[in-house]
């Protein structure tokens, strides 16, 4: 893993902010009436490590950003979150290469400072 991924840059050292993960993550979670290409925009920023790949288990993101009803979460169907994924990439807010195991976000817009090493069994990335 390279330097870069240690710190947060971005192109002519334009200027950033952050965001807690934790609260992405509630919202992608709660939304129930929200377009869903935003939720799944708000998984993979919740997830994301320092390459800003975001990975989910077998139908995670299917119940992440399912519908909450009395307290029970009910899974997207497969073709409903294929929508949702596809849409986001049709809007840049994740890259082509994404899919339901891992979102993957640009580095030009999405960085991650962190000196933890990172895998990514989904795309072979070491
Ligand atoms: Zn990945």
């Amino acid at each position: 893993m390279s330097e870069r991924y240690n710190r947060i840059q971005f192109a002519n050292n334009g200027p950033w902010a952050a965001f807690s993960q934790n609260e992405i993550y509630r919202w992608a979670g709660e939304l129930n009436k929200e377009a869903l290409h935003i939720r799944v925009l708000f998984a993979g920023m919740s997830r994301m490590n320092s390459l800003g790949h975001a990975q989910f288990g077998m139908g995670e993101l299917a119940r992440l950003i399912g519908t909450v009803t009395g307290g029970e979460v009910k899974a997207r169907r497969p073709d409903s979150v294929s929508v949702a994924i596809k849409e986001a990439k049709k809007r840049g807010f994740i890259a082509p290469e994404s899919n339901a195991r891992c979102l993957v976000l640009r580095h030009h817009v999405f960085q991650k400072s962190t000196k933890a090493r990172w895998r990514c069994p989904v795309h072979d990335l070491d």
